[in-house]
């Protein structure tokens, strides 16, 4: 519930070279943290909760793009549940780079940016700095009110 509005399922990836000063979550910088998992592991997870929307956190989901993008087209392929992301890269750093951008089509927002520790704002929701960013890709909010899931929380 705090990875976004809502219930949400939130996959935490391994690694980040970002390393922003004051970061949440530091003991995911490292690549080899985690455990590995498929994309059909993560899916069966996700597809048995009917009530949950998705999360992509870590870490950074966009250094392991492959896997996220393909993991993305399938939670939109095969069931009607949103997707937010977190990253530390800028939408436009994104942008530039194909090999990056591809997973945006899938996502229904992006909050971007890292974390500014000198900017630190605990009144902000779903994330840290005011330079960070939560856009909507598709230009407006996602109904991320799957029935039985508490109300879309408003957003400042
Ligand atoms: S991008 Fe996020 S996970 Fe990576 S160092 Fe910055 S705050 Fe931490």
């Amino acid at each position: 519930m705090a990875d976004g509005p809502g219930f949400r399922i939130s996959i935490y990836c391994a690694g980040c070279s970002h390393h922003c000063k004051g970061c949440h979550n530091p003991q995911s910088w490292d690549f080899d943290a985690g455990h590995w998992m498929t994309v059909d592991e993560l899916l069966d997870i996700i597809k048995a909760d009917s009530l949950s929307n998705v999360s992509f956190s870590g870490g950074d989901p966009f250094y392991q793009v492959d896997a996220f993008t393909e993991l993305a087209r399938r939670i939109k392929a095969e069931t009607r549940k949103t997707i937010w992301c977190w990253t530390g890269f800028t939408l436009e750093e994104i942008q530039a780079d194909p090999s990056l951008s591809r997973m945006l089509p899938y996502l229904d927002v992006l909050v971007d940016g890292p974390f500014i520790l000198e900017q630190r704002d605990t009144n902000l929701l779903f994330r840290g700095s005011p330079n960070q960013r939560i856009i909507y890709l598709h230009g407006a909010p996602p109904d991320d009110s799957i029935p039985g899931t508490v109300p879309l929380v408003p957003l400042r």
